[in-house]
Order: structure tokens, then C-alpha cells, then sequence
């Protein structure tokens, strides 16, 4: 599997958070699957924001994409997404790949050089628009820029004559039988495909990346690739993922309406945003919101919680509750896999996690004991199928809330029943002082240890 990576000009943003957690958890599942996945992102580290944002800065654009790969990758690290890709492949590390695929293209004669810049003859390539769908005439209406030295609009730069500063490398190509010297650097699309081609070879199985790059980056990958290296086709699946909005408007640079990830983390447990992530279809747009994000955090303590009244349900030898919890178990795997499996439906096997996990809480609520084998096994797999998703990961569940608090926590949802909200308020100031947080939720009212979440209030 191959996922379109970050250009790194910036700090990354929860728009691409949505992103690269969408293909972690279908990586995670894959695996979970038996599937031997590969799994490789690439760095854009040569390209025309990171130029101009260096140039803005009076830096080198070598250093800035630098600076911000390290920092994209911690990032990453923090969210648990980068330990479960292989490879993070870098632009300027497949130059002469880019080199020899542009030869491919331009002796196939899919190529045509124009004053040192080598641009795609997008007319020769039959299928170009298989996968967006669109007719070609419609592709004026996008964002092109008609360039000098361009025979059609449409047509797209393969290679770029570098200007004084810019990064740049010297190439040799052959054109009408004459050897040419080409100095500039690789337009953004190649990039993709020559790594692919070297890492992969002529075809993969899945190729994803945002619902925005189907036109005109996968669609270019597809021209590039099937036309120089003629295996079609070049991917087998393609996944896009719906982008992440607010205040019904794309999250994004451009529109400065962006939340970092480092912003975000400073409020929010990395499993929170990975719980509101998979909240929510990869493909579907997810509208963000302040309370969005509060509402799966929330959501994430109420499991916290809930798990662990039932991981610190007594045991005993003889227990009459062992089947109901291993049917709760067989349930879970059952119905999470058939949900990942329809297209990695995450709402759903999210939920079949969420109904486990309270129903087990209930055996355990209901004063009843549990056999060490069936409690095991239960716990086993809920933390499984957690970690599908990369949550229930801290260890916040195993410390056991005392009797008391926990009858006190009983006697204060009894008297808000009876609408002695004072009393039910004396309570839960008293529980404050054993370091016990209580949330009102619409499943209940919700304990917590108050040090371990604090950062989700
Ligand atoms: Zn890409």
C-alpha cells in the first residue's frame, strides 16, 4: 500500500491527522487480517510551497523541509501512526528514478521538452480520465494554469527548469536522437510513481490519498506510470479519504482555518483524535467541531471507566457469568469484523466495541463474580480490537476505584433521580477530593481518575 505523504512546508493539521489515522487503522486491520502489507508513505521534500515558503524566510529550502519532516514525523510518532509504515521514501532520494522514467515517457513519445521544462502530452494517453470520471474538456474549468511552453492546457510538467537558488540537479536525457543536459528539479506527480515503480515495481495493490488528489495528482500518477512502464493497471484499489471540514469549509492552509496537530495535542490524548477519527467513514468528510473532538474524549473516558469496573470484576472458581461473557467476546470479533470488512466501516465496529465493553461493565455491575479463564478472554479481546483503532492503549483502566466511591458515585445518580441535585452536588465535591472526576453523558454519568484526563475538559 502506498499513501500519498505530506509536503512538509508546515506543521501538519488535523485534516491530515484525519488522513494518515484512516490508513493507519486500515493498515492495522490488514495486518489483523493475515494480509503481508507494505506499507510506504513518501516525504514530498522538493516542491514549489516548500521553495516559496524558504524563499518568504530567507532559508534554504533543504533545511525547511527538513525542519519540517522531523517535526511532521513526531507528530506522527505521537498519534501512533508512524510506527506501522515501512518505508517514508523522500523526493530527492529517487532523482534518478524521476530521470529514467522520464526517458521511458519521453521515448514512448507520452513526453515533450520544451525550453528545459518536460511536460506530459496528456492527448496521448488514451484513458486519461478513468478514474475521476470527468471529460476531458471539463479539466479547463480546474485549477490549471495555462503555462507557456504547454501544447494544451491540460498537458502537465514532469520535470521543471530550476531558477537561480532553487534546488536543482542536472539530469541527461535523450530527445530526437540528441543527448540533452536538463538542470531543474521533479514536477510533484512523477515523484509518486518513480518510488512506487522502484519500491514495488509496475504495480501494487492499494494506492490512497485524499479525495482531492483523484484530479488531477492520481489521475496524472496513472498516465505516468501505465504510459512508461506498461502495466495496466498500475493500482489495483484506490482508497480516498473525505476531507476533514469546519465551519462547513475545508480544513486548510490556504484558508488559515487550520488546528495543528500540536495544538490539538495540547489539549486532547492522542487517542482521543484517533477516536474521533474513526468515529466517522475514511471516505466520508468529517465536519469538525470544538465539541466533535470534546464529545469523543468524553466518549473515550466513559470506556476507560467502563472497561475498568469490569477488568477489576471479582473472580472466583465456580462463576455463573462465564459464558455471558464470552458470548459478549464471540459478539464483539463477529460483529467488528464483519463491519471492517464492508469497507472498513469504523462507526460500526467502533460500536460493536462500545457494546461490548458496556455490556461487560454491566456483568460487573450487577454484583456478580467471573472465572479467571472467561475474564481473560474477554479482556484479551476487547484490548484487540482497541487497538484496531490505537486506543484503550494507557493502562488507566487497571487501577481499581474503591467500593466506596463507587457506592457513593450510585447513591449521587439516585439522588439527581429524585432531584436533589444540592445533595448529588455534595458528592460529587467529595469524590473531587479523592482525585475522582464525574462527566454527566448522555450513557450516564461518567468517573475518571482526574490526573490521567485532564487534558480532555
Ligand atoms: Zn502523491
Amino acid at each position: 500500500m502506498f499513501v500519498c505523504g505530506q509536503t512538509v512546508y508546515d506543521d501538519a493539521h488535523l485534516g491530515h491527522a484525519k488522513n494518515y489515522i484512516d490508513f493507519d487503522i486500515i493498515a492495522r486491520w490488514l495486518r489483523h487480517e493475515g494480509y503481508k502489507l507494505t506499507y510506504v508513505q513518501n516525504i514530498t521534500d522538493v516542491e514549489d510551497k516548500i521553495i516559496a515558503r524558504a524563499e518568504e524566510r530567507n532559508i534554504p529550502a533543504e533545511g525547511l523541509a527538513k525542519l519540517y519532516e522531523k517535526r511532521f514525523l513526531e507528530d506522527m510518532e505521537v498519534l501512533g501512526v508512524k510506527q506501522d509504515i515501512d518505508m517514508y521514501p523522500r523526493t530527492h532520494d529517487y532523482i534518478k528514478e524521476i530521470a529514467m522514467q522520464t526517458q521511458l515517457l519521453l521515448d514512448k513519445g507520452y513526453a515533450y521538452l520544451s525550453d528545459g521544462d518536460v511536460y506530459y502530452d496528456v492527448d496521448k494517453f488514451k484513458d486519461y480520465t478513468k478514474l475521476s470520471g470527468m471529460k476531458l474538456g471539463e479539466l479547463t474549468r480546474h485549477r490549471i494554469e495555462a503555462e507557456e511552453g504547454k501544447k494544451k492546457q491540460y498537458d502537465f510538467i514532469i520535470w521543471k527548469a530550476a531558477k537561480p537558488g532553487e534546488p536543482n540537479w542536472k539530469i541527461k536525457v535523450t530527445y530526437k536522437g540528441k543527448e540533452i543536459e536538463l538542470d531543474g528539479r521533479p514536477g510533484w506527480h512523477i515523484e509518486d510513481t518513480a518510488t512506487t515503480n522502484a519500491i514495488f515495481g509496475p504495480q501494487y495493490d492499494i494506492h490512497g490519498g485524499a479525495t482531492e488528489l483523484i484530479f488531477p495528482h492520481h489521475t496524472n500518477e496513472i498516465a505516468l506510470a501505465e504510459a512508461a512502464f506498461g502495466k495496466k493497471p498500475f493500482v489495483k484499489y484506490w482508497l480516498h479519504t473525505g476531507v476533514l471540514n469546519i465551519k462547513g469549509q475545508k480544513m486548510s492552509k490556504s484558508l488559515h482555518n487550520f488546528i495543528t496537530i500540536r495544538d490539538a495535542l495540547k489539549k486532547y490524548d492522542p487517542e482521543a483524535i484517533r477516536f474521533m477519527v474513526a468515529s466517522s467513514r475514511y471516505r466520508s468528510p468529517m465536519e469538525y467541531s470544538d465539541m466533535l473532538m470534546k464529545s469523543a474524549a468524553s466518549k473515550l473516558n466513559f470506556l476507560y471507566a467502563s472497561f475498568g469496573i469490569f477488568y477489576n470484576m471479582k473472580e472466583v472458581k465456580e462463576a455463573n457469568t462465564d459464558s455471558e461473557a464470552l458470548e459478549i467476546a464471540n459478539k464483539l470479533e463477529k460483529d467488528f469484523s464483519v463491519a471492517m470488512n464492508n469497507d472498513f466501516d469504523t462507526p460500526l465496529s467502533l460500536s460493536a466495541l462500545w457494546d461490548a465493553i458496556t455490556k461487560l461493565r454491566k456483568l460487573a455491575e450487577a454484583n456478580k463474580s467471573i472465572g479467571k479463564e472467561a475474564k481473560s478472554v474477554a479482556i484479551s479481546k476487547v484490548l484487540e480490537f482497541a487497538k484496531i483503532f490505537g486506543i484503550m492503549e494507557h493502562d488507566w483502566y487497571k487501577e481499581p476505584i474503591s467500593e466506596e466511591a463507587l457506592e457513593q458515585i450510585h447513591a449521587r445518580e439516585e439522588l439527581r433521580k429524585e432531584k436533589k441535585f444540592k445533595e448529588a452536588d455534595e458528592i460529587r465535591a467529595e469524590l473531587s477530593k479523592k482525585g475522582i472526576a464525574l462527566e454527566d453523558t448522555e450513557y450516564g454519568p461518567v468517573w475518571y481518575f482526574e490526573k490521567r484526563l485532564k487534558k480532555s475538559n
